[in-house]
């Protein structure tokens, strides 16, 4: 039971509602809460259940699509929290190239955060990104780590971006209006086991174990790096991204209020595969290339906000979070080789992803 100044006590049989659960962050999340005795969580994503990346037993789990209204209403119906993840979404070489269908994620949100209004919930949660901050300030790989307020003057992501700001303004003005206690985390490049891998939508560190993986097991001892490999970034593991969620949103500092989530620990890219390599035990051939798709220059998060509200910030070591990724990605690859499919513990980690990037 945890409490805030708007007086509500959150209690393990409230209806906990996750959107995007199939996927990544939100299929983390349900496991997480399932682990701290919730009772009634509810995870819903678009794609049908077997390509769930991860099922939690004792958790209801619906295939729907939020962007239609009826479905987020029904979706919303007796929660008492409502955690939206659900978004088209993935690295850049998804988000460079698909701007309209990223644009269209805001229909989720809007849909649901009206239904989560209309039901009554007490706390709306909105899974916001760092590409909703000034791409004017990232252009430089030696960047300054970027604050709250770099967000504004607003120069956004090109569709991505730009559909994360918006949501975040809805969210604002439903607490400001409508009194809906809403939170809103930009999340920094999450990563960890049971991310995407592979198929189009893969960010850069699962991209880079992908690689290195392929080229030990090809004989192949050669690499292909997206961009000049000087862009800089920082990668979160998905470990913190969840207990930061769960801290974010039960903060009466935060309500509205948006609050970088991510490592301040920044690493280029060509770091990382020399990073990747060192466990894999393997050294590659370099290829740079120029016109694939490589976003900002640089990007860092500066934790000075969160540290001072929650006394906290993401701390697992970048080479310690990759470690257990590349594990992961590597039995993956290797199931997938041996044409298996994935069961480990309770959890179902589907070896097929459906993408419409391929
Ligand atoms: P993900 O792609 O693994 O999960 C998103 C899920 O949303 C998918 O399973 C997808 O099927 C589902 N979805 C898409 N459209 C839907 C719809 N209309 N109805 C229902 N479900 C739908 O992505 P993730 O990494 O888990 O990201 C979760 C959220 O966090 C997203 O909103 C994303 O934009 C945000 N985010 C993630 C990162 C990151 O590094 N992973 C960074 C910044 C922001």
């Amino acid at each position: 039971m945890r409490s805030t100044k708007t007086g509500y006590q959150t209690r393990l049989d409230d209806r906990i509602v996750i959107t995007g659960a199939g996927g990544f962050i939100g299929g983390a999340l349900a496991r997480h809460f399932h682990g701290r005795g919730f009772t009634r969580i509810c995870a819903i994503d678009r794609k049908p259940l077997r390509d769930w990346y991860q099922r939690v037993e004792g958790v209801e789990c619906l295939s729907m699509d939020l962007s239609e209204k009826e479905n987020a209403i029904r979706a919303v119906d007796g929660a008492v929290e409502v955690y939206n993840f659900a978004a088209d979404m993935g690295g850049m070489g998804f988000i460079e190239r698909f701007r309209v269908e990223c644009l269209r994620s805001i229909l989720i949100n809007t849909h649901l955060i009206e239904a989560a209004w209309m039901a009554g919930a007490r706390r709306y949660f909105f899974s916001s990104s760092a590409c909703a901050y000034n791409t004017g300030l990232q252009k430089d790989s030696n960047v300054r780590a970027l604050k709250e307020s770099d967000a504004y003057p607003a120069m956004a992501e090109r569709g991505y971006g730009w559909e994360k700001l918006v949501s975040e303004i809805f969210c604002q003005e439903y607490w400001a209006e409508r009194g809906l206690e809403t939170h809103i985390a930009r999340f920094h490049n999450i990563y960890g086991p049971l991310g995407t891998w592979f198929g189009g939508r893969e960010k850069a560190p699962a991209a880079i174990c992908r690689k290195v993986i392929e080229a030990k097991d090809s004989g192949d001892l050669s690499i292909g790096i997206w961009g000049g490999g000087s862009q800089t970034r920082s990668f979160c593991f998905i470990d913190d991204c969840v207990a930061g969620i769960d801290k974010i949103m039960h903060c009466d500092q935060l309500i509205a209020t948006p609050v970088n989530l991510g490592s301040s620990e920044l690493i280029s890219i060509d770091n990382l595969v020399t990073m990747v390599e060192q466990i894999a035990g393997v050294k590659l051939r370099r290829s740079y290339d120029l016109t694939a798709p490589k976003g900002v220059a640089g990007r860092n998060s500066d934790n000075t906000f969160i540290r001072e509200v929650l006394g906290w910030e993401p701390a697992t070591p970048l080479r310690i979070g990759m470690e257990r990724t590349y594990a992961w990605i590597e039995r993956q690859y290797a199931e997938r080789k041996a044409g298996r499919r994935v069961i480990e513990d309770s959890m179902r980690a589907s070896v097929t992803r459906p993408d419409k990037a391929a």
